[in-house]
């Protein structure tokens, strides 16, 4: 595998002939009595006095890998490197069954500060660029394990829809001295058409302009550039986003079993770079948030043929079924 740089869009993919496989195993290789030798990176003590509660795990068939250097070079008008960083399992919870959207907020909890505090240690790697952390459920989401998993991946550059957003937040920073995010919520808010729910210092909402029928937003409602400070520095309120994010998830199960979801966060500023400015005003003009993109059946077609996203639901009439679907307290 290796990271290729497209020369018109200036974005990075990963490609190459070896898909990495990986060997079907009789028992589940995360479940805690898993015989499968593991490479345990950090865990979160269990407050029902078992060994862990959720815990970080080298990826089985690591699409990076942190030894070695990037050796980045040119091919002509081409870009190119090895794949140089990180790629992390986080188990959820030591039950195979127990999905977010049936765990407890309190498990919910140490697996959102295991996922702040893998974030923040990552990033003390000057060479990293930007952490992802992102879950895809389903088999036509792309799910890899049963067990109830999430995946970090640390990468050497800023993921492309990632950097749009920081380009255009920056943007927008400096024409109106106001965070763009911290806008689209004052006016969510305000015009509640979209909203999902508040809880505590969080929002869900579909947002304006949808790419996927119900896509869903969950946001701090209080400006945070990174989630992996968030995490750190205002601990306690993880367990309202926990709650926020469990009963998001229910609800988006009453419209499809099957989802993609990524937190979109601040790249890597504890190493700042020269040549991108956006660094300098990261923490004013970026704000975390959890993008959720369901993957519903045949309408999902009709947006992967077009350059231009077309969804057939408008998020005024998304945010009716979901506001309204029966989940648990
Ligand atoms: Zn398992
Ligand atoms: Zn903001
Ligand atoms: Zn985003």
């Amino acid at each position: 595998m290796e990271l290729r740089k497209d020369p018109i869009t200036r974005s990075w993919v990963i490609t190459g002939d070896d898909p990495a496989e990986i060997t079907p195993q009789a028992a589940c290789r995360f479940c805690p009595q898993s015989p499968a030798v593991t490479q345990v990176i950090a865990a979160m003590p269990s407050a029902v006095g078992t060994t862990w509660s959720a815990r970080a795990v080298v990826h089985p068939t690591p699409l990076y890998h942190i030894e070695g250097e990037p050796g980045r070079r040119g091919d002509g008008i081409y870009d190119r490197m090895r794949s140089v960083g990180a790629h992390e399992v986080l188990v959820e919870n030591r039950h195979h069954d127990r999905h977010l959207w049936r765990a407890t907020d309190a498990e919910i909890e140490l697996f959102l500060r295991l996922a702040a505090e893998r974030i923040l240690d990552l990033k003390r790697d000057a060479r990293i660029k930007y952490v992802s952390f992102f879950k895809d459920y389903g088999p036509n989401a792309g799910q890899e394990f049963s067990h109830p998993t999430s995946q970090i991946t640390a990468t050497m550059f800023v993921p492309r829809r990632v950097l749009y957003e920081l380009r255009a937040a920056r943007e927008y920073f400096q024409a109106k001295e106001r965070c763009v995010f911290c806008d689209i919520v004052s006016q969510e808010e305000r015009q509640a058409l979209r909203v999902i729910e508040t809880r505590g210092d969080y929002i869900a909402l579909c947002p304006y302009a949808p790419r996927v029928p119900y896509e869903t937003w969950i946001l701090p409602r209080t400006h945070m550039a990174g989630f992996g400070r968030t995490g750190v520095v205002r601990p306690g309120n993880l367990i309202d986003f926990a709650a926020i994010l469990r009963r998001t998830l229910q609800r988006v199960r009453t419209i499809t079993e099957e989802f993609h979801l990524v937190l979109h966060t601040a790249p890597n500023s504890f190493h700042p770079s020269k040549s991108l400015g956006y660094w300098k005003t990261i923490d004013d003009d970026y704000h975390w948030h959890v993008e959720i993109l369901p993957v519903v059946g045949a309408k999902a077609r009709s947006y992967t043929f077009k350059e231009v996203y077309y969804s057939p639901v408008s998020s005024e009439t998304a945010v009716k079924a979901l506001r309204e679907a029966r989940i648990d307290a």
